[in-house]
């Protein structure tokens, strides 16, 4: 830290990404990105965007929350769009965490930080058992509320109603629900926004629509908190979403019947690696999004992850209370999943065969 730097962010701890390598080829399955590539009318329609990018890009992102707006049946001024998810998120909590943000303590590893850096207080709530979200712990908190559903890294779902049972019983402040990984199998609670003035949320292309790297993110809500939140994105940065990121995320949602379908796909690998993985020994946690949360009783999370690594395969490991026993592995393509199942087999063997030796 320079000693010019506001003392105000002396103690702030940055988010640390899963680890995006260059050079040696992984297999990788660290941070949640679709194993399908953007189709060619996504590339084509970034091609073409990139020939006017000395122009700036639309402030307002028409085309692209027209097409949301659409697609995901809400009205115009009910969808505004960002550079990622986080975007929005981080926003929300500036504009909404006056009286303090709570958030589950197994979550999103932002959610701490975005209350950090916008200065607001960060409220942790307990897991139930299992590691489970208690949707009657958040009721009548006073205070807002950010609960990413289905949550990462556990997986767990919750349903509209309960979603709804946390909206309904924090009337006098925002619950934000984070949406990223929906479309792997849950239901959504958008058409909720329509009901209640205080529900934001938020989407994400980057699982999804296979746009990681293109920066697509979406808040849905009230008009009025649209209003809000598009005061601080424009008081920020206006241009928030390149022509680049509005052309890739508008070609995607012309064809999301196709994404979707790719969801299924994850899905249906997501169940099979499950199974296999059960075989194996594994605890493997429910999930309704593109990535398992799995611990092994014979062999530590660090061991597992180190161990995968070794063998070329990236996976997440949380050095966290709780969950230190656990990896995340996100679903990619099936031959994926059977090159991280056999380097799963070495890895206990070999732990087997050092145990014996003990
Ligand atoms: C990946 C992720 C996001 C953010 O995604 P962006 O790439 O910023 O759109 C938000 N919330 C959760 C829970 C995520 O896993």
């Amino acid at each position: 830290m320079s000693k010019y730097f506001n003392t105000r962010y002396a103690g702030l701890k940055q988010y640390v990404p899963g680890e995006q390598p260059r050079g040696k080829q992984y297999v990788k399955l660290n941070t949640n990105e679709s194993p399908f590539p953007p189709t060619e009318n996504v590339v084509e329609a970034v091609r073409q965007a990139v020939s006017s990018a000395h122009l700036y890009c639309d402030p307002d992102c028409r085309l692209i929350r027209e097409e949301a707006a659409r697609v995901y049946q809400v009205d115009y001024d009910e969808v505004l769009c960002f550079n990622g998810s986080d975007e929005v998120l981080s926003f929300a909590f500036a504009a909404f965490g006056q009286d303090g943000v709570a958030f589950p303590v197994l979550s999103y590893g932002f959610y701490p930080i975005f209350a950090a850096v916008n200065m607001v207080q960060g409220f942790p709530v307990p897991m139930g058992e299992n590691m489970a979200i208690v949707p009657e712990d958040y009721y009548g908190l006073n205070k807002a509320i950010v609960i990413a559903n289905p949550n990462a890294p556990t997986g767990q779902y919750l349903t509209p109603e309960q979603i709804e049972g946390i909206v309904k019983n924090n009337q006098k402040h925002v619950v934000v629900v984070d949406e990223a990984y929906i479309d792997f199998g849950g239901q959504s609670a958008l058409p909720l926004i329509k009901k209640y003035d205080n529900l934001l949320v938020t989407r994400t292309f980057s699982k999804s629509h296979s746009l990681a790297g293109a920066r697509i993110g979406f808040g849905f809500g009230n008009p009025e908190l649209m209003r809000d939140i598009n005061t601080l994105r424009c008081s920020t940065n206006p241009y928030n979403v390149s022509a680049m990121g509005q052309a890739a995320g508008l070609a995607a949602l012309k064809e999301n019947v196709y994404y979707i379908t790719c969801c299924k796909q994850v899905a249906k690998t997501r169940d099979q690696c499950a199974k296999a993985l059960k075989t194996l020994g594994f605890q493997v946690m429910p999930s309704l999004t593109n990535f398992l949360f799995v611990s092994h009783p014979g062999v530590k999370g660090e061991m597992l992850y180190k161990g995968l690594r070794a063998k070329g395969v990236l996976v997440r490991w949380f050095n966290q209370q709780d969950v230190r026993d656990y990896v995340r592995i996100s679903i990619g393509s099936p031959e994926e999943m059977a090159v991280l199942l056999s380097a799963l087999q070495d890895i206990l063997q070999e732990e087997y065969h050092a145990k014996r030796v003990d």
